[in-house]
This record gives structure tokens, sequence and C-alpha cells, in this order.
């Protein structure tokens, strides 16, 4: 592997090497905690360069491809090794460059290194099952063979979990990938690409792209090389991209947004419901496709559930995300900043109180405080679509299939919670919830990296993400009749 950057700075990473965009155009990354400070500079990149990081990734899928899964393993179980190595550094330019708080970017950095390590592990795995044939008894089987080169686009929210379970699977699986990074979080991306180098795996066969959607995206989608595209982030330019590539022949799969529900029933933990509606609405300032946007509460305990809530939200910290106390940190640009006080001034116009936060927190930084709607109507735009901030809604029930109902009544069905002690209960919301993951007396949001992951409803389209679904999407299948 030739030249690792010493700086992650101003590169792409195309064929082995790190380097700037064809073109040479760049733009400035700023801290959204202090949006003087600028970042850095990245390559604002264009079709030229999606069509040389193709090009590599196409010369290199036979030799990777035909290596043995256990050994292309052994190189992502080296990668996981190097970013294990690095969570503090890695977590910190996460928080510089995106505003998640350190606490959380830790985790989400250490997360990287798991992802790698679970499809490191997935070399000494089955590849396809045995049968016979019907007519002789001679063996008749299924094997699963790499896709070739494929497209993966993600969004800014999880810049080290996202690209890494979309790339620890291709690769497993024997793909070569071209990966589009997010303008608004480039520096974690490249910190994979470089475990990845470091681990010698061969040039070409990960290709990073940095630049803007329709710049980089579009003709990634386009490339007739380009067999899948994986893509995360939000519902309109999903089902674009969706549209484009199902046109092309190509297979497709979306990682979208959500608009979760949890439903805290009068018999449920109280303490525990409101820790985990905190951590649901405003870790990460809200900024997660599985943050929890509405809250359903028994008639009997919703004054009680609220003033916890509203206590808890006095004892959190909310502020530089740098420091590893803050909870709630800034959103990640001054285009969502404005989309979040636009959404929050709607909800106040449409009827909907706000109990605590509705407003900037600090002069400077893109930080909005935790808040917290009641009397939203089930027909408001707070209660139907995703306001990607620290902005949640209080609504009381009166009984479980009212709520269940009402969870129910949005286009999305990513995740959904339920706060119970009752099995019957617990047993009716998982049966009934229109939701791809379903938790039962835990937060909405939280993923773990052996278990498949992803939406249903307008929330995702195609196969799971994570553990052994990832196969679904980055291999396909073909049927060898064997007969002597
Ligand atoms: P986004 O849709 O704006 O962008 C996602 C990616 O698509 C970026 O890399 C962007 O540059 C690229 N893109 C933009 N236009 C494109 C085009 N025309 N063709 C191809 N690519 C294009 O989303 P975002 O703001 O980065 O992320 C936030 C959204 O992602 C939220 O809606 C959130 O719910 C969703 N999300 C979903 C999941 C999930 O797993 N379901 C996880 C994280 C985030």
């Amino acid at each position: 592997m030739s030249d690792t950057a010493s700086a992650l700075e101003g590169v792409n990473f195309v064929a082995g090497r790190w380097t700037a965009s064809r073109g040479g155009e760049t733009y400035e990354r700023r801290n959204p905690w202090r949006p003087s400070e600028v970042v850095g500079e990245f390559p604002s990149s264009g079709a030229e360069d999606v069509d040389a990081a193709v090009a590599a990734a196409e010369a290199a899928h036979p030799a990777w491809s035909s290596r043995p899964a256990a050994q292309r393993g052994a190189i992502l179980a080296r990668a996981a090794d190097a970013i294990d190595a690095r969570v503090e550094e890695i977590a910190q330019d996460m928080t510089r460059e995106m505003g998640k708080p350190l606490r959380e970017a830790r985790l989400e950095a250490a997360r990287a290194a798991m992802i790698l390590r679970f499809f490191a592990g997935e070399g000494w795995r089955p590849w396809g099952q045995v049968y016979e044939q019907s007519a002789s008894g001679a063996m008749v089987y299924t094997r699963r063979r790499s896709l070739g080169v494929v497209g993966l686009i993600t969004p800014w929210n999880f810049p080290a979990a996202i690209p890494a379970w979309k790339t620890a699977p291709a690769l497993a699986y024997g793909n070569t990938v071209v990966l589009k990074l997010a303008q608004d979080a480039p520096l974690t991306g490249l910190h994979l690409a470089r475990a990845l180098a470091e681990a010698d795996l061969p040039e070409g066969v990960l290709n990073v792209v940095i630049g803007r959607g329709s710049a980089v995206g579009e003709p990634l989608i386009a490339d007739p090389r380009v067999r899948a595209v994986s893509f995360t982030g939000s519902v309109p330019v999903g089902h674009g991209v969706r549209d484009r590539a199902a046109s092309l022949g190509k297979r497709t799969q979306l990682e979208l947004g959500g608009h979760n529900p949890m439903i805290v029933a009068a018999d449920a933990k109280l303490d525990a419901a409101v820790q985990a509606a905190y951590a649901g609405a405003f870790w990460s300032a809200g900024q997660k496709c599985t943050a929890t946007r509405r809250i359903y509460v028994e008639e009997p305990v919703y004054d009680e559930f609220r003033e916890r809530l509203l206590a808890r939200i006095e004892h959190g910290k909310v502020g530089d995300p740098a420091d590893p106390d803050t909870e709630v940190g800034p959103l990640v640009n001054q285009s969502q900043f404005e989309e979040v006080l636009a959404g929050i001034d709607r909800g106040r116009e449409e009827g909907g109180t706000v109990l605590t936060g509705g407003e900037r927190a600090d002069a400077d930084a893109y930080l909005v405080a935790p808040t917290v709607f009641e009397n939203v109507g089930d027909d408001a735009y707070l209660s139907c679509e995703e306001v990607f901030g620290p902005v949640t809604s209080l609504y009381r029930f009166g009984t479980l299939e009212e709520a269940i109902e009402r969870a129910n009544a949005v286009r999305f069905g990513l995740s959904a919670a339920v706060f119970t002690t009752n099995l019957a209960t617990a047993t009716r919301c998982v049966d009934e919830l229109q939701a791809g993951i379903l938790h039962v007396n835990s937060q909405t949001a939280g993923a773990d990296v052996h278990v498949p992951f992803g939406g249903t409803k307008a929330s995702g389209y195609g196969p799971h993400e994570q553990g052994r679904a990832a196969i679904e999407f980055y291999t396909e299948e073909v049927t060898v009749y064997q007969d002597a």
C-alpha cells in the first residue's frame, strides 16, 4: 500500500493513494460548536474522481474476490485493531467536525472497530447450503458470490459507524467499494480508509470520494460498472437514489429517516422510562434516525412522567461537545440548525406548547436547547415529519389499543419502544408496532453490531444491514447441480 497520509485533510483515497480531487477544488469544514474554527479543507470532488475510483475498484475486484474469505477477514481484523488504537483521536475529530458529544463519539469510534471485527469473522462462516437432487440424489448446493463494485453513500450523523457497517460487509463478501462520505463529516470516514490501508488492503479495493451529492453521488449511481448502491440518508434523497438506480437495473438498499414512538404504560418503571426518553430524544442532539420523536404516556402517570422528564433535562449538561460530561451538543450545520428552529416555530404555530427549550442556547454555536412539546395534534407537522434535532413531543393516551394506533399513524417505521412491566402489554406492542427495530424497556436508539438493522414502511427499502443479514445485499446466490 502506498503513501499513508500523515494528515487526512484535503484528500480522497483512490487506487491506494491519498489524492486531491482532479479538479483541485476544495471546501472548508467548520466546527459547529465554534463556526469560526476551520476543521479542515476537503476535496470537492466530481465525476472524474468517481470515474477513477470506479475504475480502480473494478480492476481490483477479480483478485480481491478470489482471495480466501478468511484472508479478507484477517485484513478487516487488523483494521479493527488500528481503529481501536486510535479511538480517542477519531472521537476528537468526529466531535470537532460534526459536533457529536465526545462521550458518544468515543463509543461510536470503538463500535466501528467492533463492526470490522464482526465481519472479519464472516470469512469463517458458511456461504451456502447443500441439498440432494430430487431425481438422482446427487448433490445440489447453493453458494454466494460477490457482486463486483458497490457504491456506498453515507450521511454525516454516524460518520464512523455507517461507513464501517456498509464497507465491512461489502469487503468481507468479496466486493470492491467506492464510498462517498458526507461533506459535513469527511475526516472521521477517512480514518476508516487509513485503518484499512494500514492493514494492507490491496490498492483499489476501497476508494473514498468526498464531495456534494449531486457531484459525486449521482455519477456513482449512474456508472454502469457499479452493480449495487447502498444509501443511508433522508427520505427525499433516498427515493431519488432508488428510482435512478432501479431504472438502471441496480440492486438498491435504503436506510432513511424515522419518526420513532415510545409508549410508556402506567405500570412502567418510570425512572428507567424517563432516562430512556431523555437519551433517545436528546443524545446526539436528536440527530439519529432512531431518535425518540413521540412519547405516548398512559393517563394515570402522565403528569408524573412529565415532571420527572423536565427534572432530568434540568440536570443534563448542554454545551461544548468536547467536554466529556456534555450530553447535548450542537447541530451539525447552520442549515440544519435553521430547519430545526423552523420546525419548533411550526410546532408552536400549530398549537403546541413548549414545556422547555424551544430556542437557541448559545450565541455562537448551532446549539438548540432540549425541547419538549405537549398539546401537539396527531396531524400536526411535529407529529408526522422528522425534525432532525433535540425536539420531542408528549401525548396522553387512555388505552393500549389507542396508543398503538397513534404510534403507527405515520409513514415511517424505523424503531419503536415500549416501557411496561406487563408481559402481555410488551407482547402486544412487539406484535403490532410497525417498526423494524423494537425495544422493550430500552430507548428507541441503539444498535448492536451483530443483529439486523433496518426500517419498515418509508424508513427502509431492500434487505437489512448489519449482522449476517448484510450477506443478502452484498452477495448473489447461485445454485449448482453437481453430478459425477
Ligand atoms: P442526506 O439525504 O442529505 O444525504 C445523505 C448522503 O446522500 C450524503 O452523502 C449526501 O451528500 C448524499 N446525496 C445528496 N444528494 C444526493 C444525490 N442527488 N445523489 C446521490 N447522493 C446524494 O441525509 P443527511 O442529512 O446526510 O443525513 C440525515 C438523514 O439520514 C436523516 O433523515 C436520518 O434519519 C437519516 N439516517 C437514517 C439512518 C438509518 O439507518 N435509517 C441512519 C442515519 C441517518
